[in-house]
């Protein structure tokens, strides 16, 4: 469904990203994992069109998204680090908002926030309250509904459970686990790397804005090593 040939993008004389490929398809979750810094998140803004990079292939359905960005935003749900949300507006008005931004109005959008609501387990009482009054949990959790209000069938998320309690994150899991079931594909990054693990298909490691590993999870870790050695290996052997 998705896939990045050789993308590059220098910020001068950052090498910010410097040779990343992976492929991700239906129902599969990628990990995307590296120390800060090693240009995770400007990999998730190229692949979600909101910078160009220098060079290198980005595809969606094999049809290029670089000169097409519009054949992926349609599908594409954008979960960002930050938290973007109307703190002064109920939580399902923010929902109405971003729905509405998405195109999506009347019946349409009142049975597609019923439905998300479902998919990030909130309840109607909740989503009456302002956003000020949410956790932390909550708030990211709201942030997740508002990216999948289009249906889109590439999720990107940049850290969603940073900075959550072990239940909010877990809650979180949950959600995703659910898109996947739904068959969406998704590319996932984050600094967790238990969790990681417990969710992933495949595994793509970005050290130094090198894509220095990517493979199945079946085929790259085992009873003994886990993600976090993975990891710590791949950089040494740099
Ligand atoms: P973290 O885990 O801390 O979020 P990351 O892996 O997401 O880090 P990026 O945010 O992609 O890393 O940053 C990669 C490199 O590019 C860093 O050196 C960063 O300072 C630099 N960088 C990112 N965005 C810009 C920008 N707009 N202008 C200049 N340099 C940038």
């Amino acid at each position: 469904m998705l896939e990045l040939v050789d993308v590059k993008k220098y910020f001068k004389n950052n090498r910010a990203v410097d040779g990343v490929s992976f492929h991700v398809g239906k129902g599969e979750i990628l990990a995307l994992i590296g120390a800060n810094g090693a240009g995770k998140t400007t990999t998730l803004s190229m692949i979600a069109t909101l910078i160009k990079p220098d060079s290198g292939g980005i595809y969606f359905d094999r049809q290029d998204v670089i000169s097409n960005p519009e054949l992926l935003r349609n599908n594409l749900g954008y979960v960002p680090q930050e938290i973007a949300l109307y703190p002064t507006l109920s939580g399902y008005d923010n929902l109405c908002f971003w729905g509405k931004a998405n195109h999506i109005y009347g019946k349409r959008l009142k049975q597609r926030i019923d439905e998300v609501s479902k998919i990030i387990n909130m309840e109607e009482a909740v989503l009456n309250k302002k956003i000020s009054s949410y956790s932390g949990g909550m708030k990211r959790r709201l942030n997740i509904g508002a990216a999948l209000l289009h249906e889109p069938m590439l999720i990107i998320m940049d850290e969603p459970t940073v900075g959550l309690d072990v239940e909010s994150r877990n809650q979180i899991l949950d959600t995703v686990m659910e898109l996947k079931k739904c068959g969406a594909a998704i590319v996932y990054s984050g600094h967790y790397m238990e969790e990681m693990e417990k969710i992933c298909d495949k595994i793509c490691i970005i050290d130094k804005g090198k894509c220095i590993l990517f493979g199945s999870k079946k085929e790259l870790l085992s009873e003994n090593k886990g993600l976090e050695q993975l990891l710590l290996e791949a950089i040494r052997r740099q």
